[in-house]
C-alpha cells in the first residue's frame, strides 16, 4: 500500500516530517508522497531519513488555485497536487516563495478581520507555528487554545471557511498556472479530492473536462473524504478520460482528527503500488 497526499508539520500537519517517515515504516507502506501546501520544506528534511528508514519517498506539494467554470458567477478552490518534482527546479522553488508571500500577506488580512470580531490572534502567534507556510488550520488551532471555538471544525464554521465571518479571499493562482508550473517542473499534476468540487452529475464531469483539455493528468481517486462509491465513480472518469489515478489520506495529524496515515478513515484508503508505477511511468514519458 502506498500514500500520496500527506501533510507535515512543514504545512499544516502536527507530525514532523521524521514522524512521518518512521509512521510509514512502521505501517510498512511501500511507498509515501509529502504533499505539504505551498512548499517543499517537510519533503527535503524527510528525504535523509526516508534514505537512512528504507521509506521510498516521492517528492510532491499540493497547490491551492482557482479555477473559472464557464458561466459560473465565481471561481472555484481547486487544489492541484504535483509529484515528482525532484529536485525541485529554481522556477518551481521561485513560485512556490511568491505562494508563501500571497498566504503572508492573506494571513495579515485575516489576522485584522478577526481583530475586528474580538478575537485577538496575532501574526506572530501564527508564524510562531510553522516553519515555512502557515495557514487557516493554524489559525483555528490557535483560536481553540485561546477558547474561541470548541474544536478546529467549529473555527473553520464560524470564522474561517467560505462562509465564516472572517473569512479573507486569498489571491491564489489560477489553475491553468498551477497546472503550467507543475507540468513544466517535470512533474505530474493530479486533481486532488474532486468530491470537493461539490458538484453532481454532469457539472462534475463538465469541470473535469476542462481541465483534461487544459492538461491535467491524474486524479485522487481514492481519498480519506472520498467513499467507495466515489472512488469508483473516480476511478471510472479516470479510465474514460485517460488519466492516471493517484490516492491518499491527506493526513494532518490532529489539525483531521479520524484521519490516519495510510489508511485514512477507519480503513477506507487503501491504495496500490501499481498506481506508482503508473505515474512514475507518466512522470519518465
Ligand atoms: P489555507 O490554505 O490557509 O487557506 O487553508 C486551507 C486548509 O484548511 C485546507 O487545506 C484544509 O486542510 C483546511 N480547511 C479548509 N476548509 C476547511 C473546513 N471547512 N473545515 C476544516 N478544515 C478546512
Ligand atoms: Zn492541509
Ligand atoms: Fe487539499
Ligand atoms: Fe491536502
Amino acid at each position: 500500500m502506498i500514500d500520496l497526499h500527506i501533510h507535515t508539520t512543514a504545512s499544516d500537519g502536527t507530525w514532523t516530517p521524521e514522524q512521518i517517515v518512521t509512521g510509514a515504516r512502521s505501517l510498512k507502506l511501500d511507498a509515501i508522497a509529502i504533499t505539504d501546501h505551498d512548499t517543499f520544506a517537510g519533503y527535503e528534511e524527510a528525504k535523509p531519513i526516508a534514505a537512512r528508514e528504507g521509506v521510498q519517498l516521492v517528492c510532491g506539494i499540493e497547490l491551492s488555485t482557482k479555477l473559472q467554470p464557464p458561466g459560473a458567477a465565481r471561481p472555484k478552490t481547486v487544489h492541484l497536487l504535483g509529484y515528482f518534482l525532484r529536485p525541485p527546479s529554481p522556477a518551481i522553488m521561485e513560485w512556490v516563495a511568491l505562494q508563501q508571500q500571497i498566504r503572508h500577506d492573506r494571513n495579515v488580512e485575516l489576522c485584522a478581520r478577526l481583530a475586528e470580531l474580538n478575537v485577538p490572534v496575532t501574526i506572530d502567534e501564527v508564524r510562531a507555528r510553522d516553519k515555512s507556510m502557515a495557514g487557516r488550520p493554524h489559525f483555528a488551532a490557535i483560536m481553540v487554545e485561546k477558547g474561541f471555538a470548541t474544536s478546529i471544525q467549529d473555527a473553520f464554521d464560524k470564522y474561517l471557511d467560505e462562509k465564516g465571518a472572517a473569512y479573507v479571499d486569498k489571491h491564489d493562482p489560477s489553475f491553468a498556472e498551477g497546472l503550467r508550473q507543475i507540468r513544466e517542473a517535470g512533474g505530474i499534476a493530479s486533481l486532488a479530492h474532486p468530491v470537493r468540487l461539490n458538484r453532481h452529475g454532469r457539472d462534475e464531469e463538465d469541470l473535469l473536462r476542462q481541465m483534461v483539455k487544459m492538461g491535467l493528468q491524474a486524479i485522487e481517486a481514492h481519498h480519506s473524504d472520498q467513499p467507495a462509491r466515489l472512488r469508483d465513480r473516480y476511478e471510472a472518469m479516470a479510465q474514460h478520460y485517460r488519466l492516471a489515478v493517484t490516492g491518499g489520506s491527506d493526513f494532518h495529524g490532529d489539525n483531521k482528527p479520524g484521519v490516519q496515515l495510510g489508511t485514512g478513515r477507519e480503513g477506507n484508503v487503501n491504495v496500490y503500488k501499481k498506481h506508482l508505477e503508473r505515474l512514475r511511468a507518466l512522470a519518465r514519458a
